[in-house]
């Protein structure tokens, strides 16, 4: 079956797929957006309707995820590479340490980045097995006073996910990049969270933070006003221009969401199109092979090995005739990597599924 527009099947690891529905949205307020004379592209931030719109964008996030008063949300700008060096910057005290679990290629970025600063404390590292799998986040030895855990909720690159919101000795610090929204989860679990917007919630250029208040508490004085987050919260993520076009999509987006059954019907949906691709992993008597552990397996990014490079590379150039796309893995895994964010529809799943029983077949 064609999808609209002619569209294809997008599996890229990010920026990512969005919902058609939100596209022919933003594509019919492009010239005249409700009647401003300008898309929202072209308003002033500080005008009235784009400040309609930012307060909205706020509140549908809050109304989807559960976020109470407790928690400030922020719109943020630098990605979320640019919170591997907030965090310690805003959160530590003199001489604490934050401490890392290291379960993937970000989580290793992210205690690169607090290392620089002499506060990186790294705690479990799945390096030894490539990323496979999680630990127990209950049993691992955390640093007396530690500032912040810090956790990668889902690891891009790796393809393996944490499912739980833990609690755990020191405020949890969590990068949520390539799982947030998936599922609902307690944001009260968590002492800051953030992610970059261009997976789950729209295009790149604005980074979600959500922060419970007293985290601002700590924020030094004299630091960069840029690099400030409680200046930021101050201002109300407008200090200075914010990404205001990636702002509006996100909030076209979590409308749409909650138009659709909310984190939970995300999380139903998310989990059978991951099912239908693990389900050909596994069926394949061994053709392919799943990177992560069972009990960690990704429902945003699907990574398995084929039996050579040889087979990896036709795999690819063969789909790709099949309108299917951005499925070579990271080189640093090997083989591909379906990513199947939010607005991936089951369709692309079950097309990949169909093609990855055919080609095993015929290659096998
Ligand atoms: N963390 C995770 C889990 C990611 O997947 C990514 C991007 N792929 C990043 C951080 C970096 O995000 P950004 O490009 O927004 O800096």
């Amino acid at each position: 079956m064609s999808q609209p527009y002619d569209r294809i099947f997008n599996f890229s690891a990010g920026p990512c797929t969005l919902p058609v529905e939100v596209l022919e949205e933003a594509r019919d307020g492009l010239m005249n957006w409700n009647g401003a004379g300008m898309s929202v592209m072209e308003m002033s931030h500080r005008g009235k309707a784009y400040m309609g719109i930012h307060q909205a964008t706020e509140a549908a996030l809050r109304e989807l995820a559960g976020i109470s008063d407790d928690y400030l949300v922020l719109f943020l700008q630098g990605g979320a590479s640019m919170q591997n060096t907030l965090v310690p910057m805003n959160f530590l005290a003199d001489g604490q340490v934050g401490d890392y679990v290291v379960s993937g290629a970000w989580g290793k970025k992210s205690l690169e980045a607090a290392t620089l600063m002499g506060r990186g404390n790294k705690v479990w590292d799945g390096k030894a097995t490539n990323y496979d799998t999680t630990p127990n986040l209950h049993e691992l030895n955390y640093t007396a006073g530690a500032g912040y855990i810090h956790i990668t909720s889902n690891e891009t690159i790796q393809g393996v996910e944490f499912f739980e919101d833990p609690s755990l000795p020191a405020p949890v610090v969590c990068d949520m990049s390539s799982d947030i929204l998936s599922r609902p989860f307690d944001v009260s679990k968590y002492a800051y969270i953030y992610a970059g917007a261009q997976k789950n919630m729209g295009p790149a250029g604005v980074t979600v933070a959500i922060c419970r208040k007293d985290m601002l508490d700590r924020v030094p004085s004299g630091m960069q006003p840029m690099l400030d987050l409680k200046l930021q919260a101050e201002n109300e993520s407008m200090y200075n221009t914010p990404p205001c076009w990636s702002i509006y999509m996100c909030g076209l987006v979590y409308k749409w969401m909650l138009a659709n059954g909310g984190l939970a019907g995300a999380q139903r949906r998310n989990t059978e199109k991951a099912g239908v691709i693990y389900e050909a992993i596994d069926g394949s008597g061994g053709f392919y092979k799943g990177h992560a552990a069972a009990h960690c397996r990704s429902i945003m990014n699907v990574t398995f090995t084929l039996p050579s490079d040889e087979l990896t590379d036709l795999f690819v150039k063969e789909a790709a005739k099949e309108k299917m796309d951005g499925l070579k893995g990271h080189r640093s895994v090997g083989g591909c990597r379906a990513s199947i964010y939010n607005a991936f529809p089951l369709e692309g799943c079950k097309v990949l599924a169909d093609f990855m029983r055919d080609f095993a077949a015929r290659n096998g």
